[in-house]
């Protein structure tokens, strides 16, 4: 019988997860579907898993922290980070977990740069930047939130139990790593960035956690400067492929998934 997944969120017309799953999905040989459902309430999501049957969900903006107290248990790393991406149905209960760490890890890793001994600063504190703070922190570097608003920077600090800074002090902030996790950059907004082309020598290692465009301003600034660069494509994939693990147990074709996304993108701008 064909198994049925799906991601919910508000907006999610122009996502690329339908696009990537569902042809991880063909390749690994398993029936199945995966839709975007938008939804406005976060308790759509639970009652649309129990009446669809379906086994597993993405779950997107705005809804990551909202709907963990509709489920009936989440994980550890979905606990620390307060945000579950990914839920599971399993026996009738729905367990939430946080695949967006995982991401910026596998991400981080595809670098020359040992994690344990990376100093990240990492700009803006909302989700994307927990995420790319606890893979930090969990493997042994160190993070540094550089925020807009210093109270929702300092918040965040102290709950993930690292350093503040503001991002108009970027210049004297001590780290080899900078990630960012804002959407200074986004499409259409493509000639914005977080920090000023003069501060990306500072850093041996720049990545950004926006995959569209693949090559952001930011991305295009420390490419130009010798700096080594990863892009948010990386971390959609991975983040995606540990879905993928979770739902089916099964090990998803990735560098297939980043193909399609990758020619998806380019095809778009041309
Ligand atoms: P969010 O919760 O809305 O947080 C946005 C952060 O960006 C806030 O801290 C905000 O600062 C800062 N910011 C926004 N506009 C700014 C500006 N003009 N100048 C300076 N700072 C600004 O967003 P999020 O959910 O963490 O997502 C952030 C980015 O991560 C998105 O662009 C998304 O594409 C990306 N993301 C990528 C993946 C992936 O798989 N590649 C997964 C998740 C998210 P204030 O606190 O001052 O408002």
């Amino acid at each position: 019988m064909m198994k049925r997944y799906a991601l919910f969120g508000d907006p999610v017309a122009h996502s690329m997860s339908p696009l990537m799953m569902n042809a991880a999905f063909r390749v690994m040989d398993i029936s199945a579907r995966y839709q975007a459902v938008r939804v406005s309430e976060a308790s759509d999501i639970i009652r649309l898993m129990r009446s669809l049957h379906i086994e597993g969900a993405s779950v997107t903006i705005p809804h990551k922290v909202s709907v963990i107290e509709f489920l009936d248990e989440i994980s550890e790393s979905a606990h620390e980070i307060g945000a579950v991406n990914t839920v599971i149905e399993k026996s009738g209960r729905l367990r939430g977990e946080n695949t967006d760490w995982i991401g910026v890890k596998r991400a981080l890793e595809e670098s020359s740069a040992p994690i344990e001994r990376m100093r990240c600063a990492v700009v803006g504190a909302g989700g994307a930047s927990r995420a790319a703070i606890y893979a930090v922190r969990k493997n042994g570097g160190k993070a540094i939130v550089l925020n807009r608003t210093r109270e929702r920077g300092e918040r965040l600090a102290r709950q993930m139990g690292c350093e503040y800074a503001s991002l108009n002090d970027i210049a004297s902030v001590d780290a080899d790593c900078l990630i960012n996790a804002t959407p200074l950059g986004m499409w259409p907004d493509t000639g914005s960035s977080p920090v000023d082309r003069s501060m990306v020598y500072r850093f041996t290692l720049v990545m950004d956690t926006i995959y569209n465009p693949l090559m952001t301003k930011l991305l295009t600034d420390a490419e130009y400067a010798g700096v080594q660069i990863i892009s948010g494509l990386s971390m959609f994939v991975h983040q995606g492929a540990e879905q993928l693990r979770i739902w089916t147990g099964k090990e998803p074709p990735v560098d297939l998934m980043r193909k399609k996304v990758r020619e998806h993108l380019e095809n778009e701008r041309n």
